[in-house]
């Protein structure tokens, strides 16, 4: 199977999930040929600690910043530079989810309520193209330094091998694959 069909159908079944879990994101790494792609999916509280829409100005300009560095995915994970890794394309969006639509005209005393029913997400997508893929059998999670509130990523290795699921931390965050 290409690791671009095996991607797809990872990306499917990610978005089947159910709720997510606060702290835990997901990278999926896909490599085919010296192409790279990378899928990130994670919460808005560990990306910025809060998943309400933002309303203050401190809290428009986290978002604002978050999403400024996602699009920087070489300063996050970490590739061998013998890999010779480029980023090709880099985007990223903050995806609300849940019932937010619903909370426009509630009472200012069901707001509080409403945050706490609110969820976000920051998603990414990657593609990168190496010199020599083959050489990028490591990621270093620098993630955990940007993202503060991050806790825990799953990590799924996509190749023309098949596909390795593996999971990093803040405290282990230096993964082979
Ligand atoms: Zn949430």
């Amino acid at each position: 199977m290409l690791a671009s069909t095996a991607l797809a159908q990872t990306e499917d079944e990610l978005r089947e999930l159910g709720p997510h879990v606060h702290g835990i994101g997901n990278l999926i790494v896909a490599i085919e040929g010296n192409e790279i792609q990378m899928e990130f999916v994670a919460p808005g509280m560990d990306i910025v600690g809060f998943e309400h829409e933002a309303d203050t100005t401190r809290q428009k300009r986290a978002v604002e910043a978050a999403l400024a560095d996602l699009k920087e995915p070489l300063t996050l994970f970490e590739l061998p530079p013998s890999a010779g890794c480029t980023v090709t394309s880099a985007e990223a969006e903050l995806v609300a989810e849940g019932n937010e639509t619903e909370g426009h005209e509630e009472a200012e005393a069901e707001a509080d309520e409403d945050y706490e029913n609110h969820h976000s997400e920051f998603r990414a997508n990657y593609a990168f193209t190496c010199v020599d893929a083959a050489q990028a059998q490591s990621i270093n999670f620098r993630y955990f330094d940007r993202f503060r509130d991050a806790h825990d990523l799953n990590v799924t290795f996509i190749d023309e091998n098949g596909e390795v699921a593996l999971a990093v931390s803040r405290n282990f965050r230096y993964m082979e694959r």
